[in-house]
């Protein structure tokens, strides 16, 4: 069996910031499993929890910036 899934990559954790603080020093905090579309991730800057939804990345929440 061929384990090409992710060519070019093969423990390299895709970028993802944080929602709280914008940091990307995050990390996959998958304790519980993986979901379909989420992931749990931890973010080392702010030490908070937060969902990642993988089929969503494009979405940025609202923001209050004017
Ligand atoms: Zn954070």
């Amino acid at each position: 069996m061929n384990m090409e899934a992710h060519p070019g990559s093969s423990a390299t954790p895709p970028t993802v910031t944080c929602p709280y603080c914008r940091s990307t020093n995050t990390e996959l905090f998958s304790l519980f499993g993986q979901q379909l579309l989420t992931e749990q991730y931890y973010c080392n800057n702010c030490r908070t929890p937060f969902e990642y939804i993988k089929d969503d990345v494009h979405v940025i929440p609202e923001r209050t910036n004017t």
